[in-house]
């Protein structure tokens, strides 16, 4: 199985990733995970994409197209996988399936997580984290025990700048004029899906994976 999911920030894909990769034995590609191990790694790839983080600026193409391929092709991916947060453009979309048919594959299935935007906004703004030990909180949906404090290290828990209200807005801007062709991209090729992403976690997971059995 080789699956994409796309969808804004917040609409809680990551999350389902995770469960999905264990489900159904597939591994899991981020491209943020993928960045964070070729710099740890000290690859050729992983050196060059830290020049750029370094200097805050964005690692491009090239080096991102590189690491996806080189995890493509190791042996975890040999059951299938599924990628989340790649392709973010038409342009990575395009080497992507030119490299899957160079090997005589394709991908299966792209999965669009969809949400009111109101929804996202309150999914993301209630985040809140505790600075030491990462611990994700949901002044909603996981609240701490005490209010404002980690249960693990009762550090005050802190919201990060990117999940303010005001940042949400611009990131769900940038996110819809570069992702929104992709959509349409899958849709021509007839393997793009439609999920609702509303509602609680499991309710999500068992559209999900309705929708996947469906589709194997
Ligand atoms: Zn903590």
């Amino acid at each position: 199985m080789r699956v994409i999911f796309l969808g804004p920030p917040g609409v809680g894909k990551g999350t389902q990733a995770d469960f999905i990769a264990k489900k159904f034995g597939i591994q899991k590609i981020s491209t943020g995970d993928l960045l964070r191990e070729s710099v740890d790694r000290r690859t050729t790839l992983g050196n060059e994409a830290k020049l750029f983080m370094e200097r805050g600026e964005l690692v491009p193409d090239n080096v991102v197209i590189g690491l996806v391929e080189e995890k493509l092709g190791s042996p975890e991916c040999r059951n299938g996988f599924l990628l989340d947060g790649f392709p973010r453009t038409v342009a990575q979309a395009d080497k992507l399936s030119s490299f899957l048919e160079g090997n005589g594959e394709a991908i299966d299935r792209v999965v669009y997580f969809s949400l009111p935007q109101a929804d996202i906004i309150e999914r993301i703004s209630g985040r809140r984290s505790c600075p030491k030990c990462k611990a994700v909180y949901h002044l909603k949906s996981i609240p701490p025990k005490k209010e404002g404090v980690c249960n693990e290290c009762e550090m005050p828990l802190m919201q990060r700048n990117d999940d303010k209200p005001e940042t949400i807005q611009s990131r769900l801007v940038v996110y819809q004029k570069q992702t929104e062709p992709l959509i349409q991209y899958y849709k021509d090729r007839g393997i793009l899906s439609e999920l609702d992403g509303s509602g609680v976690v499991s309710a999500v997971q068992e559209r999900l994976v309705a929708l996947l059995t469906q589709s194997r």
